[in-house]
């Protein structure tokens, strides 16, 4: 019998019975921490924290939290893992890196053999969720370095009896062959690398729209879940992509999008408790607001991961948005950016996610770059650069003026240049996109001068 559901007991339970769950994982997740893992452990005491004093989930609030510069505080003196492990680093059989897109230094991880199993897992209700099944063949669009990124899905592909193309160490061009020389059915790369491939394709003459692959799995960037761009991938492909999120730090994904495409994510409920915050007040956000994604993580073994302040963006609400019957809530949007993506440009909030959602509205736009930059010493400027397909021609203009409309429309009539950029002259990305340079002189920094 076919299901929706990887797992349907868990997925369709009631929020009470889901809820229970979570704060009997969440007292088994402080117990191993104040058993094994030293330095976490001490955090949880001078908090007074033992699984007994948590009586509701709400209690998870009382436990500290655990920011990225106070772990790479303590990898970096006792490097390499600093204290945070919970088991000695011989029983681990993988050692994983964050991709380091912020320019900081990567946190470095350690996995046993049973993470690995609960990372795959959950790799496993995202693809079976989206409508992967035994019988497709699945192309990995990925380096398979240090990066954690598809492993997991690469090992719960092979959990589903699936054929699995490892696309490692290739050329683009060797991987739009594979594609569709072998005949993938299923497709896993980040959603700029998706859009990178369907040029190729377009420039050896292969035809995505009416070949076999029928699903994209999406992930390592936002853009998943921007709707313009999205809508961009299914159909330069012929198929249908859904966004996944996670992260190095908890070693596999949090949210997954289901058959049903709401618009979102499910979170990973049963395996995770999130809480949605305000950045600057620390203090929770109710449903369908925007705030920073604080992570709690029952799976993985090796390094505890008790409220992480992820500095991803999301706006919760609840799952029954979405009409697949999976209780587990949505991220509406999936991951919106970053609480540090944000930037002013004399005064009015700007931010990456937003820009593309409106440039990604034309087809043939091949790639953007936006430019902060500095007008006579002086005055702040936002620009976008646009490269646009060789046979755009006389849309091109009409394009332009339009594309600047609505970007002054969506950012309270912030005058945002859009010029016209020299075909291949703006860098293409395999991993994770970094579109936006900012070139503005901030006063009054060390050098004074300093050009971020
Ligand atoms: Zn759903």
């Amino acid at each position: 019998m076919d299901t929706p559901y990887w797992n349907p007991r868990m997925e369709t339970q009631s929020r009470e019975r889901l809820e229970a769950l979570q704060l009997r994982k969440l007292r088994a997740a402080v117990a191993w921490t104040l058993e094994r893992a030293p330095w976490q452990g001490d955090r949880l005491r001078a908090a007074g924290i033992t699984p007994e004093s948590l009586r509701t989930l709400d209690d998870v609030r009382r436990i500290p939290f655990l920011t990225r510069e106070e772990w790479m505080e303590s990898q970096g003196e006792r490097p390499p893992f600093g204290d945070v492990l919970a088991l000695p680093p011989e029983a681990a059989i993988r050692y994983h890196t964050t991709s380091g897109t912020s320019g900081s230094r990567p946190l470095a991880v350690l996995d046993s053999p049973k993470d690995w199993e609960w990372i795959t897992e959950m790799w496993c209700y995202a693809l079976w969720g989206f409508g992967v099944r035994p019988a497709d063949s699945v192309f990995f669009a990925f380096s398979y370095g240090t990066f954690v990124g598809f492993w997991g899905a690469h090992y719960a592909a092979e959990k589903l009896g699936c054929l699995v193309l490892p696309g490692g160490n290739q050329s683009t061009e060797a991987r739009v062959r594979m594609i569709d020389t072998v005949g993938a059915t299923v497709v896993c790369s980040t959603p700029t690398y998706a859009l990178r491939m369907a040029q190729e394709a377009e420039a050896l003459g292969i035809d995505l729209r009416n070949g076999p692959v029928r699903r994209l799995i999406l992930s390592g960037e936002p853009a998943g879940s921007i709707p313009a761009t999205k809508a961009l991938i299914e159909q330069q492909w012929g198929a249908k992509a859904a966004d996944t999120a996670g992260m190095t730090e908890v070693g596999t994904i949090i949210m997954f999008e289901c058959e049903h495409q709401p618009g979102g994510a499910h979170i990973l409920e049963d395996h995770f408790l999130e809480e949605v915050i305000d950045p600057a007040t620390d203090e929770p956000v109710p449903h369908g607001e925007e705030g920073e994604r604080v992570v709690t993580s029952f799976g993985r073994g090796f390094i505890p991961v008790l409220r992480y302040r992820t500095r991803d963006l999301v706006c919760r609400v609840p799952g029954d948005r979405c009409g697949c019957g999976r209780t587990f809530d949505l991220y509406d949007g999936g991951i919106r950016g970053r609480v540090d993506d944000m930037k002013v440009v004399r005064g009015t909030n700007v931010y990456p996610r937003a820009i593309e959602g409106i440039v990604r509205g034309w087809e043939s736009v091949e790639e953007f770059q936006i430019r902060l930059f500095t007008q006579q010493g002086i005055r702040d400027e936002i620009e976008v650069l646009v490269e646009f397909s060789g046979d755009a021609g006389a849309e091109r203009d009409a394009a332009v003026k339009e594309m600047t409309r609505r970007l002054c429309e969506a950012h309270e009539g912030l005058r945002i240049g859009v010029r016209v950029a020299e075909p291949d002259s703006l860098p293409r990305f395999e991993l994770k996109a970094k579109r936006l340079r900012d070139e503005r002189v901030v006063w009054g920094s060390a050098d004074d001068r300093k050009v971020m």
